[in-house]
Order: structure tokens, then sequence, then C-alpha cells
């Protein structure tokens, strides 16, 4: 037993090396890839149900690093926020979104939304709400057309501070959503505490409703709740037919899922806008 546990200890420890110095690379590699042009956007478009129309897209970030190919955010997103590269991530990211999208709409005389996410770490620089405000500037972007995603870990640490910053958000005309809602253990807590103005349900949720009835009663509440408090419901993560149904039935707000889009480059998003936009 005390060979096996040894052995074991050696193997974990090995693992945990190799993990570490991957990590250690991808956040040196970083700092060199935002010059080299490696980040982009992809947007992935939401469904009105009540329309059946296109209202926005979420931009979600990719890297294309030169030797390891494509990198998933959840990959390095927690790679730059432990380093603290995401300040200076984040500000490309809000820039790069508000300047594609005021393009779009300039192009197309549209008024498509986008989200962009918001990372925690975002919100301990002081300048953030000024930040913000320069981009919009500098793309002169509508504030009413951005809805900034945060999730619930943003309330743990300085409440009154980041209340006071989202407020002033919503002041200047820009949507608060609470991104992956009902997986923290604070969902509610949270409600309380300050007025969103949109409602992502976790993809979680989303997976299991049309066999499990126990995530279909939470959505079905979610969706009164949200509803009483005014809010917008999207649910994440629609991969089916029966899921966009039922998800309809119990009058969720829009969609957003593979079953109606990928998240998509931006000269597929704008193909794919033609086409849902024409009768
Ligand atoms: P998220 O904000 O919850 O984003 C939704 C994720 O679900 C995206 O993964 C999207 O591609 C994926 N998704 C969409 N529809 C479906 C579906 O029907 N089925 C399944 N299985 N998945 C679906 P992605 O793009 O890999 O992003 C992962 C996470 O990384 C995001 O989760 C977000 O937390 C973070 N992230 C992505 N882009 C950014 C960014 O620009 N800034 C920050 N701070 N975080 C980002
Ligand atoms: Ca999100
Ligand atoms: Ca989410
Ligand atoms: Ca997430």
């Amino acid at each position: 037993i005390k060979e096996k546990g040894r052995a074991e200890y050696a193997f974990y420890h090995t693992q945990m090396s190799v993990d570490l110095a991957a990590r250690n690379r991808l956040d040196a590699d970083m700092e060199k890839a935002l010059e080299q042009k490696e980040f982009f956007l992809v947007y992935q478009p939401q469904l009105s149900l009540k329309t059946g129309k296109l209202i926005g897209c979420e931009a979600l970030i990719r890297w294309q690093h030169p030797t390891r190919g494509l990198i998933s955010p959840a990959e390095f997103i927690p790679v730059a926020e432990r380093t603290g590269f995401i300040n200076s991530l984040g500000p490309w990211i809000l820039d790069e979104a508000c300047r594609q999208v005021k393009a779009w709409n300039d192009e197309l005389s549209a008024s498509i939304r986008v989200a962009v996410n918001i990372s925690p770490i975002q919100f301990q620089r002081r300048d953030l709400l000024n930040s913000i405000k320069v981009v919009l500037e500098k793309n002169t972007f509508p504030p009413s057309q951005l809805e900034l995603e945060m999730t619930e870990t943003l309330m743990m640490t300085d409440t009154e501070r980041v209340l006071l910053i989202i407020q002033e958000l919503q002041e200047l005309g820009m949507q608060i959503s609470i991104d992956d809602f009902g997986t923290g253990y604070s969902s509610l807590a949270y409600l309380r505490k300050f007025d969103a103005n949109v409602l992502k349900i976790d993809r979680a949720f989303v997976n299991d409703m049309v066999t499990n009835i126990n995530d279909r009663a939470i959505i079905s509440a979610i969706i009164n709740m949200a509803n009483s408090l005014e809010y917008q419901v999207i649910a994440e993560g629609v991969e089916t037919t029966e899921q966009y149904v039922l998800l309809k039935e119990l009058g969720c707000h829009a969609i957003q899922g593979y079953w109606f889009s990928t998240p998509l480059p931006p000269d597929d998003f704008i193909r794919f806008y033609n086409q849902h936009t024409q009768n």
C-alpha cells in the first residue's frame, strides 16, 4: 500500500508540474499574442422567441496560437485572470466588439446588440468605468446596444463599489446581464442586491430540461421570476428542437445555442444575419 501510495504521489506530482509548466508558457505567450494579433472574436447570434428575429449576439474570444493551434477561452481566460493580463485583454475585446458591430450596423442600417463578457478581475481596477466610456466614445457606439455579462462571483468582494459601478453603467444606458444564472451558490441573494436587465439561464439546466422535470421546473420558475422583476431571459446552450419548443412554451424571451447557430466569424455572421432578416 505504501509503495502504491508513493507511486501515485509521484504520478500526480509529475502531472501537476506538466500542467504548471504549460500554464507558465501560456501566460508568457499571451503578452506577445495581443501584439501579433493572434486573438480574434466570434459572434454567436441570439434569437428572439417572440418575433423569431435575430436580436443580437454574444462576442466570444478565440486564440489562434502559432504552435498549439486554436485555444479555448475556458483554458486561457483563467490564466489571464490569474496573471492580471485580463486587464489588457478585456479593453481590447470591448474595443474590437464595438468596432465590428458598429461597422455592421452602419453598413446594414441595423441596430444589432452585442453582449461582451466582463471578468470580475476587471472590476478591481479603479478605471474600469472610464475605460468603457473611452471605448464607446472612440467607436461612437450607442451604449443602449451594449450588454455587459457578469457572473455571480463578481459580488463576492467590495460589493458596495461594484454596485455603484454597475448602477453608473446602467445610467449611461448599458444593459447588464447575469451570466450562468443558477449555477452559483447565491443566485437569489445576488438578485436582491442589484437590478440587472437580463438573466442568462445556464446551459446545465437547458441540457436536461426535456427529460428532467426538476430542471424544467427550475427553468419555468426562473422565467416567471424574471417576468415579475421585468428582466429579459435568455436560455443558453439550446441544442435541440425539443428544447426550443419547450422554452417558447414556457415564455422564455430569447435563445442562444448550436440549434440556431454556433459562434461565427464576422463574414459568416453577416451572411447569417441577412438570411434571418429577409422575409
Ligand atoms: P460563457 O460566457 O458562458 O459562453 C458560452 C459558451 O457556451 C461559449 O463557449 C459558447 O461557444 C458555448 N456554447 C454556445 N452554445 C452552445 C451549445 O448549444 N452547446 C454547448 N455545449 N455550448 C455552447 P466558449 O466560447 O468556449 O467560452 C467559454 C467561456 O469562456 C465563456 O462562457 C466565458 O466564461 C469565457 N469567455 C469567452 N470569451 C470571453 C471574453 O471575451 N471575455 C471573458 N472575460 N470571458 C470569455
Ligand atoms: Ca457569457
Ligand atoms: Ca454563460
Ligand atoms: Ca461561464
